[in-house]
């Protein structure tokens, strides 16, 4: 996969690409990640990529023209080949405005051969760009942030991680927190039978097995798979209607899962 990310801010980079899984997946030649600078599609002696808003009001909004320059050098495929689907490419804006970015959306763009992810600043980018340039914008969450950088970061780093061969252990990929399209249950053991299908993960212990007078809870210790599994799943569904009950709408439940539910809430009212 190829990810060309455009900012006013390059350097902003070097540290979110360099370490752990990001790192290891550039230098297998899993993921090629190419900043480029803004300023240098502006074209004059002030290099500048910034303009008053039209209609008055606060602030300074991106000049598309350096934007569509920039993009345009990358020579990605037309608007209409990305969008009929005939190429798996994606130009994307980072917007407070955007959808939602979540797991789903990660996978989508993790499927692609190639994206583009354009950082705003200031009040934000000529309206145009959105409009004519990206095929998505993109939101990391509901609160405003100063640039798209680290929107940007966030987006390359989930992503990355669904590659294959970016985690040694592909499987692990599949169990997480909001992953939905795991396997609730499998022949291999506790490892595997714990897939989110849409919840928050369960909660994990290491050793040792007593910290400070805590004990690990005594069924992880147990040896008995189908016990653990219950554990774990039980534990899952306590934290996701704790914490986002929001996500036990579009969770994949089992019948085992729904009198799981019962039995908490009957126990926490
Ligand atoms: N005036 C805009 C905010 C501009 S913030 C508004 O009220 O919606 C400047 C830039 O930061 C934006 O152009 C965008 O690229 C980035 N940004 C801010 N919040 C973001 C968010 N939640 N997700 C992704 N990018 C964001």
């Amino acid at each position: 996969m190829r990810i060309d990310i455009v900012t006013i801010f390059p350097e902003f980079f070097q540290g979110p690409l360099d370490y752990g899984i990001i790192r290891r997946a550039r230098e297998a030649g899993l993921a090629q990640v190419e900043v480029h600078d803004l300023r240098a599609f502006a074209h004059d002696r002030h290099r500048t990529v910034d303009d008053r808003p039209f209609g008055g009001g606060e602030g300074m909004v991106l000049k598309p023209e350096p934007i569509f320059e920039c993009v345009e050098s990358l020579h990605v495929a037309t608007q209409q080949e990305r969008l009929a689907g005939r190429v798996r490419q994606s130009i994307v804006l980072l917007s407070a405005q955007g959808k939602r970015f979540d797991q789903g959306v990660a996978d989508e763009l993790a499927a692609l051969d190639r994206i583009v992810l354009i950082c705003g600043r200031y009040e934000g980018v000529d309206e145009r760009v959105g409009q004519y340039l990206a095929d998505r914008e993109l939101s990391i969450g509901d609160y405003v942030l100063s640039g798209g950088e680290i929107g940007a970061a966030v987006i390359v780093d989930c992503i990355t991680r669904l590659i294959p061969g970016a985690v040694g252990n592909a499987a692990s990929t599949q169990q997480e927190s909001f992953t939905a399209h795991g396997q609730l249950r499998t022949a291999n053991g506790p490892t595997s039978t714990c897939a989110s299908g849409g919840l928050l993960d369960y909660p994990h212990y290491t050793r040792p097995a007593s910290f400070r007078g805590i004990e690990v809870p005594e069924v992880l210790a147990s040896g008995n798979h189908d016990e653990i599994r219950r554990w774990r799943r039980r534990s899952a569904l306590q934290k996701t209607l704790r914490n986002r009950p929001d996500l036990l709408n579009q969770a994949v439940l089992s019948d085992e899962d729904r009198k799981l539910l019962t039995q908490i809430q009957g126990r926490d009212i």
